[in-house]
């Protein structure tokens, strides 16, 4: 196994399909950038005051994903338990935010960065699961705890997993699972020298840029030729 240092993208996109990442890192064309509407989505992550005093109506025009008048019930949900907790300032406040960490094995932006205790927080543009966080967001987590722990010298225990356009918040412990699937990933991209297998749960296919080249038959195309 070589020793690459290795981006949180490609680890996220390996435990999410590792043929995926192998495309995505052949391609010359790949627009590895976000697209602006994710930019505005995790914009949201540093206005959680302003958007909680905001009347429904102006909220009508914010990259959200639910019903305004739901969205200010569950942010200010989140917002009491963080109060509670005293977590809410520190995440409204962070002391650092869009920092590229790099650590032994991987590197690349963690979002926000919290101090005392160190803690890297990730903004993710999309849908919280109905409990706990993605998998390919766990490994992801697990190295910007790595990257920003190696930096720093310091030992980080949690990390946190904001979804804005949900008003969800959540903690990541770092489990002897979590790192021992953080690990695997971080094998899967250094040893990726071809195509690996398809992923069995052929659903991820569906919202997969590659399925064309890869060769499978993505919901789309199995409805267009009535399958
Ligand atoms: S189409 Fe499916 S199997 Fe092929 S790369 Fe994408 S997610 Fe993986």
């Amino acid at each position: 196994m070589s020793r690459a240092h290795v981006s949180f993208s490609d680890l996220r996109t390996a435990t999410y399909c590792p043929r995926k990442c192998y495309y995505q890192r052949t391609s010359d064309d790949a627009d590895r950038e976000p697209p602006p509407q994710v930019e505005s989505i995790r914009a949201l992550a540093t206005r959680y005051e302003e958007l909680l005093e905001a009347p429904a109506g102006a909220l009508e025009s914010e990259p959200i994903a639910i019903a305004p008048v739901q969205y200010r019930d569950r942010l200010g949900t989140t917002r009491e338990r963080l109060a509670d907790a005293n977590q809410w300032s520190r995440l409204c406040e962070p002391s650092d935010q869009d920092v590229y960490a790099s650590g032994r094995d991987c590197h690349g932006v963690v979002h926000k960065v919290l101090e005392d205790p160190l803690e890297p927080v990730l903004v993710s543009a999309g849908e919280p699961p109905d409990q706990g966080i993605w998998e390919p967001q766990s490994v992801h987590a697990v190295a910007a705890a790595k990257a920003l722990a190696w930096e720093h010298q310091q030992r980080v225990d949690r990390v946190w997993l904001e979804y804005p356009a949900y008003g969800v918040i959540r903690t990541v412990d770092l489990t002897t699972r979590r790192k021992a699937r953080y690990r695997r990933a971080l094998r899967t991209v250094r040893d990726l020298d071809g195509p690996p297998a398809r992923t069995n749960n052929r659903s991820k296919c569906d919202a997969c840029e590659f399925a064309t080249q890869c060769g499978v038959r993505t919901r789309t195309l199995r409805s267009l030729l009535g399958f």
